[in-house]
């Protein structure tokens, strides 16, 4: 992705447009040894800084492990966000909080006795 986006960015109408992106959002692509990241220009406050940092991080992830790693926690009535970082891509829960909860919640459902036996 760091080589489309150089290249995109060779072509001066995109470096305008980059320039234009980059004022409007108080950010600016700076290319280091680890790839492109972008990185906030000076005069943006603590939530501003915030927010490119955010959305550099995202970027990489999406960059790295396309968007199927990205999802909505499945436990009820939690709607957080989350970023699968497992192997095989399988994470339904947003952290071990929600999980716990969903298992104890389905363990209680297998174990509950039924109409007859109460
Ligand atoms: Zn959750």
């Amino acid at each position: 992705m760091s080589k489309s986006i150089l290249v995109a960015t060779a072509n001066p109408f995109n470096q305008q447009a980059a320039k234009e992106l980059g004022e409007a959002t108080g950010s600016r692509l700076v290319d280091t040894p680890a790839g492109l990241r972008l990185a906030a220009t000076g005069g943006r406050d603590a939530v501003g800084r915030l927010a490119v940092a955010l959305a550099d991080a995202m970027a990489h992830a999406l960059a790295a492990g396309g968007a199927d790693r990205f999802g909505t926690c499945a436990a009820d009535p939690c709607r957080c966000a989350y970023l699968d970082r497992t192997r095989g891509g399988r994470q339904r829960y947003c952290c071990e909080l929600c999980n716990d909860r969903m298992a104890a919640a389905a363990y209680r459902r297998r174990h509950r006795p039924s109409p007859a036996e109460s």
